[in-house]
């Protein structure tokens, strides 16, 4: 399967090569000496940035600058960031996990052309072990005669399950994990316990701290407001969000957990904890009132009332 990179990542917030100096330092020469391989093997476990990695190799050999580190601003640099250059093409496994011989034939078809606008063209190939056998005869036949100007970055977490071939035809790079000072600088007060627990893998803690992530505003404004929390709502209330769309959006989760709570008795599936303890703790009618409430105060925000009048009488509604 052929397809862009779906990626956002931005190259100026994520310097992740701090770790992986060797690599950094590889391609660098490289691009000094315009020596570049056909293929690249980039190894390393799931989450330690090996796509990533390709991609700054990529912008290294084609950023405009065309000398010394990427430049992240130029034409190039900027369509490789934003994953839309046409020179540079992922490729993963479909959905049965494993390249098949058309998926190589694909590529192979697709490097015989020129590249379209830089010098050369890079195919970055996810998870290169999962080929099989055809696949990877087909994709090695093409490594040993390669298209002018075309680049093999192979990626793999599990590099024993390459052929032997394909791994004596590459120039191999191992990725490191990243060291504690970066995780601090990029997570803040949360990066020495992401890093205690991924182990300096940047993936891995991002995963981590995206499940810890704190509840939504609306969800602990009810829980609380539910239970009579007095303190804890105008602990709430008093942090509450500024900006009028922010309160809008504020009011209509808290609109989507009442309408849920006051069908959640007939229609208990896929219902929060939340919802669930709101249809228990107040009648139909009680509920009804306060989404009218809230629908009323949800059209006063056009007058710029602030955030904590507005959450203070949504809840003395509950209350009373
Ligand atoms: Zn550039």
């Amino acid at each position: 399967m052929l397809q862009m990179l779906n990626s956002s990542e931005s190259f100026k917030k994520e310097p992740f090569l701090k770790g992986n100096s060797v690599f950094k330092q590889a391609v660098l020469h490289m691009t000094e000496t315009g020596k570049l391989p056909h293929a690249i093997l980039i190894t390393g476990e799931e989450g330690i940035g090996k796509k990533t990695a390709a991609k700054y190799l990529a912008l290294s050999v084609l950023c405009e600058k065309r000398k010394g580190e990427p430049c992240l601003v130029c034409s190039s640099c900027k369509k490789i960031i934003s994953d839309i250059h046409p020179d540079i093409i992922s490729l993963f496994p479909d959905a049965s996990g494993i390249y098949k011989i058309a998926d190589i034939r694909e590529l192979r078809t697709s490097a015989s052309v020129r590249p379209n606008e830089a010098e050369y063209k890079f195919y970055i190939i996810d998870k290169a072990d999962a080929m099989n056998k055809n696949a990877a005869n087909s994709l090695l036949k093409c490594m040993e005669e390669p298209p002018e100007g075309t680049v093999f970055v192979l990626l793999s977490d599990n590099e024993k399950a390459l052929m032997p071939t394909v791994l004596s035809r590459s120039i191999r790079f191992r990725l490191s994990p990243l060291n504690e000072e970066y995780f601090s600088e990029y997570f803040g007060e949360k990066g020495e316990e992401l890093f205690a627990l991924s182990g300096g893998n940047l993936g891995k803690a991002k995963l981590l701290k995206e499940k810890s992530a704190e509840k939504p505003l609306s969800s602990l404004f009810m829980e609380n407001a539910i239970s009579g929390n007095t303190y804890e709502v105008l602990k709430i209330i008093k942090g509450s969000y500024k900006k009028r769309n922010e309160i809008e959006e504020l009011l209509d989760e808290i609109l989507v957990i009442l309408k849920n709570a006051l069908i959640s008795g007939y229609s208990p599936k896929g219902k929060t904890l939340l919802e669930k303890r709101i249809a228990e703790k107040m009648t139909a009618d009680k509920i009804f009132d306060i989404i009218n409430e809230t629908e009323r105060l949800r059209e006063l925000t056009v007058r710029n009332i602030s955030a904590e009048s507005i959450l203070s009488s949504l809840f003395l509604k509950i209350k009373g």
